[in-house]
Order: C-alpha cells, then structure tokens, then sequence
C-alpha cells in the first residue's frame, strides 16, 4: 500500500495515469487530502464510488501514531510521533506574534555529530520518508484544529507580519535530521508543501536548515529554491571542525561559496540566516565576532544568535545574556542584520538542539570518526 503523503504531483499523477485514470483527478485526491483535511477515500464526493473503492485498494492515507503532547508555558507543543521499528521522531509548534511555525523532523536522529546537539548523541538511525515528513505537518494542521477548509490554507501572500488565519504560517527543517542528507525524499515534501493542491505555501516561508552539505545547497537552489538557513556556528575553520564535523569535508570558504551561488541573481531582500549557537567560552568572544564579521561582510546575511539550550551530559554552557548582547553589538556596527532567537519550549525539552526522538538500534557511523562517509541518499 502507498501512503498519499509520499507523493507529489507529478507522482501522483503518474500513479493514477498507470491505473488508466485522468491526471485531474489526482489534483482532485491531493485538495480533498491537504486543503480539506480528508484521511480517508470516503468522503471524496467528486470521485465516483467505483474510483474509491479502486484507490482504497491501492493507496492509504496514514499518519504516525501520536506517543506524546506536551504543551509549553510559552504555547509551544511538542509531538513525539511513533514510526515503525520502535522509531520515535519530535515535531514543534511554536506560536508566535503574527506567525506560527512548525519545525518538521527529516531522520530518525543525525549522522552529522555537531558537539552541541542532543539529536546528534542519539546516533543516526535511518532517513524518514517523504509519507513520514509530511505527515507530521497535516498532523500538527489538524490537530491545532486547521480544518483545512477555506482560509486556513488559503490566502498565501499575506503581509510577512500576518499570518491571516492560518494555523500554520512557516514549515522549518530544523528537528531532528540534517535534511540534506536525506534529499531524495525531503525534495518531493518540499513540492508538496509548495503546491496549490499540497499546503499552498510560498517559498519563503519554508526554510531548509543546514549543517552544509555543499553540493545539495546547489540542487536545493536548482530544485525548489526555498529559504535557507545555514548553521555556521565557528568564524573559522580550527574551531568549525571541531563542533560541525562536516566542516572538515566542506570547510567555510567552499561553503560560503555555495552560499553566494545560492543568492546569486535573487532580489535584494533574499538572504540566507547563519545560524550560530553561543556556547560560553568557546566561539563567543568579541574576535569570534570580529572574525565572523569580516566572512559575512558585503554577503546578503542575517545572523542568527541561538542561545545553547542544554541537555543531560553536555560539556558546555549557555554564553551569558552579556556575551550574547555583545556579540550582537559587534556584528550589527558592522552592518550584519543580527537577531537572537528566543528560547520556546524549553520546560518540555523543545528547543534547538533538544530533539531525540526515540533511536533505535543507531548506527555508530558519526561523522566525528569518519568524515568521508556521510550517509547521503541521492535523488
Ligand atoms: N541539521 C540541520 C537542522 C538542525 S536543528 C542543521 O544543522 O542546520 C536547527 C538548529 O539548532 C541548527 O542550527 C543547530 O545547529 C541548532 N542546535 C543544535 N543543538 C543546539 C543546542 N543544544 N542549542 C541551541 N541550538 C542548537
């Protein structure tokens, strides 16, 4: 059985064209599923009962059990949702003033080994498909009460300050994974999350977060061309290759590039969000800022302070409110669009870098010992 939530248009189209039916009905499938809240062939009333009774035999539309809800002080909801094989993946929700957005889980744990992230001491243990990507947002809409009817998933070029009745205005892959690693099934959840007939959003409210797999930044720009985020963390490269391994395959300067070609020739407002974790006394000194000053200097970029969240056996601190301000200060006189993101969610354990999931049997494949052996699955 084929779960609908695996595939886009286009496959979904070819998937009915094999049965001998009409590629319209496909788009008729895919609006009842994502604009309409449907998870069963039912109560599809513009398809014949003959068509159903067809699609009930080859297709299913199934979500991931529900294991947990936690809801935060601050209205941040965290799902841990049951996979196959004992696998637990975490989805987030995080309201916020004029926009809501809903951090997606791409792997079951991570393979990159940053130092600083919980996800990554679960191990790595195998990608989610495309089903179990989007799944977590139609969960996430439907549970919040997005009722998928009118303009809950309509009305998409809303002001950037207003998310105009939707229950979910931005989709971030930043939960557990590095989803460029796991390209050939994120790239399809990426299609569906921007089709008219899939969740209808517009590019630049969906962001793809990365640890800097090179070479899928340039498929990424070439496929779909989403907003990026990019988790930069170190001004150079000594300290980089100790807390993003991947640095090591992929130093700064081969990344930065990437960066530039995946600006290149886009308005002037596009720009790419340098994620950077403060980790005290590690790479939140005044000449780390100076340094990453002088990187991104002249670079369509904002810079991303993320306070570290920490979690059981971790070697670092958090970098004191001071440092952080500091910091800030340095970058923004040198003209670096510099925000600090507000922790959410940190009572029930839902904010960056806090993620595990359930692992099971993980692979011990970390990046930390073998470097040129990312595992990553090709479109
Ligand atoms: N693999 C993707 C998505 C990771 S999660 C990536 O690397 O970008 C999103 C962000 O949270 C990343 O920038 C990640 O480095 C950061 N992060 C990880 N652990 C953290 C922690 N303990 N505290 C704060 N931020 C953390």
């Amino acid at each position: 059985m084929t779960n609908l939530f695996g595939l886009d248009r286009a496959q979904l189209r070819a998937a009915f064209a094999a049965m001998g039916e009409k590629p319209y009905r496909a788009d008729q499938v895919m609006q009842w599923i994502y604009r309409r809240g449907q998870d069963g062939f039912d109560g599809m009333s513009n398809l014949s009962k003959d068509l159903r009774a067809r699609l009930a035999r080859h297709f299913e539309i199934r979500t991931p059990e529900l294991v947990t809800e936690q809801v935060s002080t601050d209205g941040t909801r965290k799902w841990v949702l049951r996979l196959d094989g004992g696998n637990a993946i975490e989805t987030v929700y995080i309201p916020e003033e004029g926009r809501a957005t809903l951090c997606i889980s791409s792997q079951v744990g991570c393979a990159m080994d940053c130092s600083f992230c919980s996800t990554a001491q679960q191990g790595f243990n195998r990608n989610l498909t495309t089903a179990e990507i989007i799944a977590q947002v139609w969960f996430a809409a439907r549970t919040l009460g997005g009722d998928f009817h009118g303009q809950h998933w309509k009305d998409r070029d809303q002001p950037e300050d207003e998310r105009g009745g939707r229950v979910i205005s931005n989709i971030v892959f930043m939960g557990m994974g590095e989803p460029l690693a796991n390209y050939s099934a994120v790239l399809p959840a990426i299609r569906i999350l921007l089709d008219d007939f899939g969740f209808g959003l517009s590019k630049r409210r969906v962001t793809v977060s990365t640890s800097g797999l090179v070479p899928y930044m340039d498929r990424l720009r070439e496929d779909v061309d989403t907003a990026l985020a990019v988790s930069l963390h170190a001004p150079d490269d000594a300290l980089r290759d100790e807390i993003v391994p991947i640095n090591r395959k992929y130093p700064i300067a081969e990344l930065l590039d990437a960066c530039r070609r995946y600006t290149a020739g886009k308005d002037r407002k596009t720009h790419i969000v340098y994620e950077y974790v403060m980790l005290d006394g590690i790479n939140d000194r005044p000449e780390h800022a100076r340094k990453l000053a002088k990187l991104l200097a002249g670079m369509p970029a904002k810079v991303n302070l993320i306070p570290f969240n920490p979690f059981p056996q971790t070697r670092y601190r958090r970098s004191s409110p001071e440092a952080i301000q500091a910091f800030a200060k340095i970058l923004r006189d040198k003209h670096i669009l510099t925000t600090t993101r507000k922790t959410r969610g940190d009572d029930i354990d839902a904010a960056c870098g806090q993620l595990v999931g359930k692992v099971m049997s993980r692979q011990k494949n970390r990046l930390g010992t073998r470097i040129g052996d990312v595992p990553v699955t090709t479109a």
